[in-house]
């Protein structure tokens, strides 16, 4: 594995990897994507393989340009054209059907495929220079953490992948917003970068897809994903007083949580879970009390707790709106152990 920068000469050396089948992490606006020639079927297996991760999970499709999706999908149903203008380049995903040639393996075999133009600029470039879509899923093992720098991918993937682009850290930070146009109404599958409320905006019937009444057509909506190697759970804003009276109860108790990190959401709740005084270390998802920065925290601060000296991390949950729901998710999905649903990523 190699680690590249972003000159010219390091942009065509990874575009020219892609193009000839090889593995490259790259940037993006969201996380890192472990990418490959979506053309290449020896390619995408060779992607599974390196995340160990099974191939009933579709991959998303990256494109140069928002009119470079034509290529890969049908964007003949309502919103797609709309959905793309007023969205892309930028974090939101559109599941449409499929064109013939693209491959199953990308898809898991579905007749819908996933496909978004990047808004970081780096990434389009590469795209541009390799001159095929580009699959990418998040370049970390399956079940962990998605990286969003570029050490996060030398850390979990090491010499599974051919190149990492380094292109500093992820500006987003969490996944993009699986937006599900194949669906009536249009669904969104994972809450992502771009919230439901600007979707809302260009599609106004759109959905939230809810676990509790609809079953599953891709492993991103199954509840555990995205895990850090510690358990965690998670609190509602203003629950801690009730936790600190409960462990203060005896001394194991409260030796048990203070080996637990807590996260918070803003200064006050900080300030409160550090007054108790019963956690090991106490951090701020967002010192500015805004969902977007918290967002853009979150997998770097669960990859910095899961080598921190803590034996569990508790995480306030934030507000259920903007990109506080993808949060939201996250942190669900983080918090679900290991069991019937299985993990993916
Ligand atoms: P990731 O590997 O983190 O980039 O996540 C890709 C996710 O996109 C999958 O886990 C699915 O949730 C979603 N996805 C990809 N392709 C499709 C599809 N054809 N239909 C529905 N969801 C899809
Ligand atoms: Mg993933």
């Amino acid at each position: 594995m190699k680690i590249l920068g972003t000159s010219e000469e390091d942009i065509i050396t990874a575009a020219e990897a892609l193009r000839s089948g090889r593995l490259v992490a790259i940037p993006t606006e969201t996380v890192y994507g472990l990418g490959a020639n979506a053309r290449d079927e020896a390619a995408l297996a060779a992607v599974f393989a390196a995340k160990q991760r099974p191939t009933f999970d579709p991959l998303i499709i990256h494109v140069a340009t928002p009119e470079g999706a034509d290529e890969v999908a049908d964007l003949s149903l309502p919103y797609a054209r709309e959905a793309i203008k007023a969205f892309w380049p930028g974090p939101l995903t559109l599941v449409l059907p499929k064109r013939d040639w693209v491959p199953a393996l990308a898809t898991s075999g579905l007749a819908t495929v996933a496909v978004r133009c990047p808004g970081l600029a780096l990434t389009r470039r590469l795209i541009a220079e390799a001159g095929v879509p580009v699959a990418a899923p998040s370049a970390n093992a399956f079940g962990h953490l998605s990286p969003t720098t570029a050490q996060h991918v030398a850390d979990g993937l090491g010499d599974r992948v051919d190149f990492i682009v380094d292109g500093g850290p992820c500006a987003l930070g969490v996944e993009s917003t699986v937006l599900d146009l194949s669906m009536d109404p249009p669904l969104v599958l994972r809450p992502g970068g771009l919230s439901l409320e600007a979707i809302r905006a260009v599609v106004p019937t759109v959905q939230l897809f809810d676990r509790a009444t609809t079953s599953p057509r891709a492993p991103g909506q199954l509840p555990s994903h995205y895990a850090p190697s510690k358990p965690l759970r998670l609190f509602a804003s203003g629950s801690l007083p009730g936790v600190a009276t409960l462990a203060a109860g005896t001394p194991e108790g409260a030796a048990w949580v203070r080996s637990t990190a807590a996260l918070c959401f803003g200064r006050e709740s900080a300030r409160a879970a550090a007054a108790c005084g019963l956690f090991g270390s106490v951090t701020d998802l967002s010192p500015d009390g805004d969902p977007v920065t918290a967002a853009a925290r979150l997998f770097s601060l669960l990859h910095d707790l899961e080598t921190a000296d803590c034996a569990e991390i508790w995480s306030e949950r934030l507000p259920e709106a903007g990109l506080g729901r993808a949060v939201n998710d996250r942190l669900f999905k983080a918090s679900v152990k290991d069991g019937a649903d299985g993990r993916h990523g």
